[in-house]
């Protein structure tokens, strides 16, 4: 293959929780980049998965009466069925209990051992266990985890300790020579003065339970959950394996453009993990994008709070792609923000069923009434013509690569905006109803509809990434190929693609009002 590789990952989900508003929305925020990366004529590598070690999981399984693996393999389906669902598009699907993971571990574990990055310590202080994070006696908020603020409980034993105090100055040095590696600018200045901090060698390894993935090189001791979740972007692409084609696809893939992550993860993507590849001599990924949280009234969901609605109670009620449109949109990423019923409807409404709905019926509406549903045939020159509609189609490429590199999904969302709210209002200054009144007006009525025909496909197309299902649909309607086999988005969105004597179907209304809330 020579197109350019791109890899995207989603923190593997904890199997200890099923699907919800917040892992949805990092999955598809990763999807609409995999999508648009491969509209532009990528490689990508998109993957997901899930974390199913830890002491949390083996407890919950015993709890359910199964073996931890049971457990893990009665979740793992409502995953995969969640993300099918939501049209994530992953190229992979990870399970840390899989063979290719544990073998890719050790591996690492290997050679860090090699490196005399790894020793042999006595580890003593508290520990979270629902986070699986421990904590140092003064880190503790009232004596309980500053994090959840749930109970913590000691912990003294004999763990293998990283010696990532090491780090700190070429951590530095990397964040400094890559001022995009953390992003947005925030984080990156959270992570920078925690790192400035000090930073104290870690405890990888635990003893008292063997749900995890065995040091290869001391009896007893398991991968600390944290870091076991971290290794899946390296052993998921081929990592420490004996397969040549693995192999190969390690070095095709590695390192990832970005790693998408939830805020309250940051540390461990952006200190420890990069740390660690530095010890193993592996590469870098590019950057990690840190995305906020999501708040109902004001408050971050949570199931305790009980203002949580699964992704699938949405994707019925709004169907998935206003869905997917509405928490890219309505929400900018990389900062927390507002989520509610109200706001949905109202997007749904407005820009859905108003804006783009309606221009794509009320246009194949015309094209059947005025030339039987035959996209009409245009001179060059006609083509070419200078309407509002054809120079804003000319400037949407750039803005929306330039929003969609800083993972700015609204922004990008509202480049295509432009075009498709140009398109109502030049079909409302024109009126073809006018125009077709006269054999004189002929040549101009012909001008409007395959200009505004011609709008409609462009936008469509960058509408795709983040609702494919009615681009593909409006796509179909004008009589052209499948719009996920695009793979050249500049010289498809080139003007005066569509081809005059298309059929153009009229079909049911792409998003129909909705009217109770
Ligand atoms: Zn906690």
């Amino acid at each position: 293959m020579s197109s350019k590789p791109f890899y995207i990952t989603t923190p593997i989900y904890y199997v200890n929780a099923v699907p919800h508003l917040g892992t949805a929305y990092t999955t598809i925020a990763a999807d609409a980049l995999a999508r648009y990366r491969r509209l532009t004529g990528h490689d990508v590598f998109f993957l997901t998965g899930l974390d199913e070690h830890g002491q949390k999981v083996a407890q919950t399984a015993e709890e359910n009466g199964m073996s931890p693996q049971e457990w893990c393999d009665a979740i793992a389906p409502r995953f995969v069925e969640a993300w099918e669902l939501l049209g994530i598009t992953n190229d992979d699907f990870i399970r840390t209990t899989e063979e290719r993971h544990k073998v890719g571990v050790q591996a690492f574990w290997s050679a860090l051992h090699a490196g005399d990055y790894l020793y042999k310590g006595s580890y003593e202080g508290w520990y979270c266990v629902p986070d699986e994070t421990f904590w140092a006696e003064d880190q503790l908020a009232e004596g309980c985890c500053p994090d959840c603020g749930r109970q913590v409980e000691f912990i003294r034993e004999d763990n293998w300790f990283f010696r990532l105090s090491e780090f700190q100055q070429r951590l530095l040095d990397h964040y400094e020579a890559n001022p995009d590696f953390i992003q947005p600018q925030t984080r990156r200045n959270e992570v920078l003065s925690f790192v400035r901090g000090g930073l104290k060698d870690l405890s990888i390894s635990r003893t008292t339970f063997s749900w995890g993935v065995p040091l290869p090189f001391a009896e007893n001791h398991v991968t600390y959950v944290w870091i076991d979740a971290l290794l899946n972007y390296i052993t998921a692409v081929g990592y420490g394996s004996d397969d040549p084609q693995l192999a190969e696809r390690f070095e095709r893939y590695w390192p990832a453009q970005v790693h998408f992550v939830g805020k309250d993860i940051i540390r461990f993507h952006c200190v420890i993990w990069p740390a660690m590849l530095m010890a193993a001599g592996v590469a870098l990924p590019e950057s990690v994008f840190a995305h906020g949280f999501l708040l109902a009234k004001g408050e971050k969901m949570s199931k305790s709070k009980g203002n949580v609605q699964s992704p699938a109670e949405l994707a019925e009620r709004f169907g998935v792609d206003a869905y997917r449109y509405y928490f890219l949109r309505d929400v900018q990423f990389g900062s927390d923000g507002s989520i509610s019923l109200e706001s949905m409807v109202q997007r749904y409404n407005g820009d859905l069923a108003n804006d783009w709905g309606n221009l794509c019926s009320r246009l194949f509406n015309m094209t059947g009434k005025y030339f039987d549903g035959i996209v009409p045939a245009l001179s060059a020159e006609e083509i070419a013509a200078d309407t509002p509609l054809r120079a804003i189609a000319e400037g949407l490429p750039a803005k929306y690569e330039d929003a969609m590199v800083r993972l700015d999904y609204g922004k990008a969302l509202e480049a295509a905006w432009d075009l498709i709210k140009e398109t109502n209002r030049y079909i409302e200054n024109s009126q073809p109803w006018t125009l077709a009144k006269s054999e004189e007006t002929a040549v101009d009525l012909a001008r409007v509809i395959y200009h505004a025909l011609e709008a409609v496909r462009i936008a469509a197309l960058y509408c795709a990434p983040v609702m494919p299902i009615t681009s593909a649909e409006v796509w179909s309607r004008l009589g052209l190929g499948d719009i996920h086999s695009v793979t050249d988005l500049e010289s498809e969105s080139r003007w005066g693609g569509l081809s005059a004597g298309n059929v153009v179907e009229k079909g049911d209304p792409l998003f129909p009002r909705i009217y109770e809330q």
